[in-house]
């Protein structure tokens, strides 16, 4: 699979900034957020980045919601 997301992310490093990335399974997205803070006029690149990643919301520990329902899971297990 091409990596269009870092193709685009390195045409357009101030883009950067609004990644996520999981600590866990590494796996990016852009914060789920960034719309509503660039409300009304998001930059053409900012809306661009919507095409190549899907929103990635991390809780406290830096983890995506798949990984930490897996580590709720996992807890649960051994309990
Ligand atoms: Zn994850």
């Amino acid at each position: 699979m091409i990596d269009n997301g870092e193709e685009f992310l390195s045409m357009h490093p101030t883009q950067r900034k609004w990644i996520n990335k999981c600590s866990m399974c590494h796996h990016r997205g852009y914060k789920p957020n960034i719309l509503e803070q660039l409300y009304p006029y998001p930059p053409t690149e900012t809306r661009n980045l919507r095409c190549y990643f899907k929103p990635l919301a991390l809780n406290n520990d830096g983890i995506c919601d798949d990984c930490n329902k897996l580590l709720k899971q996992k807890q649960n297990e051994t309990y």
